[in-house]
């Protein structure tokens, strides 16, 4: 599953090609992904401006310039390929390279009046996780994908003070308690391990311990905010500037495993200098959670 470091590359890799640009036709090679596709969705996409290419959560919205918005989720395996007629780039930086076989094209976006000659986005997706809807924008956060979502992790929105709401008086595992997307969206497994690191907490932690009697968050949860907000943005900005190197073929992709602290490092000496613990592997909710019980507090 791509993380939302991994969708904001990719969105950062769209918007430049299709915003201000008009599908000319859209092109669906079957009648459904996970989902089936929205009826008519040729007929609304086709002739249509996109006006932005945003993202909430780990899902791409495309807003069309009849008010309509393309929400897209790229599932499990999904990857966008921007085509041009004599080259071929994939944005986003995954963890797993992404599929280039052409049976696995599934939309395919023709475009018109792109910079740099482009002229086709291609969804490509093996699994068929991923999935395609339609929702007017006026409706968006009322649309069952979208209602009860919490903070986006970047940006201001993202504050001590709202965390100290939700978690006051919570018995849940701090690492259950940040990867509840009614608290925060978007923000997943590998980010929160790495947060917790950084931080030196522990994920077994009472979320409520970070809250004082008073409601107030502790310096703790405050240091806890800032490094999920750096992690996130450190890992779009990693991605975003490695978008040229994307054609990797070895099926990893350098920076993701090479900027873990703790994700999947089970077994391996703690990178704090002052640390001479060992990343340990649990499972909690039925994931896994990679941290050093002697830093993590
Ligand atoms: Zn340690």
């Amino acid at each position: 599953m791509p993380e939302l470091p991994e969708v904001e590359t990719v969105r950062r890799g769209l918007a430049p090609v299709m915003e201000g640009v008009v599908i000319e036709r859209l092109e669906l090679r079957r009648p459904d992904l996970r989902f089936p596709f929205p009826d008519d969705f040729e007929a609304i996409a086709t002739g249509r401006a996109v006006i932005s290419m945003g993202r909430r959560a780990k899902y791409l919205l495309a807003d069309l310039d009849d008010a309509n918005v393309i929400i897209m989720h790229l599932g499990m395996s999904g990857s966008f390929r921007i085509e041009s007629d004599d080259a071929s780039d994939t944005p986003g930086e995954f963890h797993r390279a992404r599929s280039r076989l052409e049976a696995h094209d599934h939309v395919i976006f023709h475009l018109k009046g792109a910079d740099g000659g482009v002229n086709r986005i291609i969804y490509n997706d093996p699994r068929r996780f991923g999935f395609m809807l339609i929702s007017p924008r006026n409706t968006l956060e009322q649309h069952p994908s979208f209602v009860g979502l919490g903070v986006e992790p970047v940006g201001n929105a993202l504050d001590a003070e709202t965390l100290a709401l939700k978690f006051s008086g919570k018995r849940t595992p701090l690492k259950a308690a940040l990867l509840d997307q009614r608290i925060i969206a978007g923000l997943g497994n590998i980010y929160v391990c790495e947060a917790l690191w950084r931080t030196g907490l522990s994920p077994k932690r009472k979320a409520g311990t970070l809250v004082r009697k008073s409601g107030a968050p502790t310096p703790r949860l405050a240091e806890l905010v800032i490094n999920i907000r750096d992690i996130i943005a450190e890992a779009i900005e990693a991605g975003g500037s490695s978008l040229r190197d994307h054609a990797q073929t070895d099926g990893t992709m350098g920076y993701f495993q090479h900027r873990f602290a703790a994700y999947d490092r089970e077994g391996e000496p703690c990178a704090k200098p002052t640390c001479d613990g060992t990343i340990t592997r649990i499972t909690q909710s039925g994931r896994s959670t990679f941290y050093c019980p002697k830093c993590q507090r």
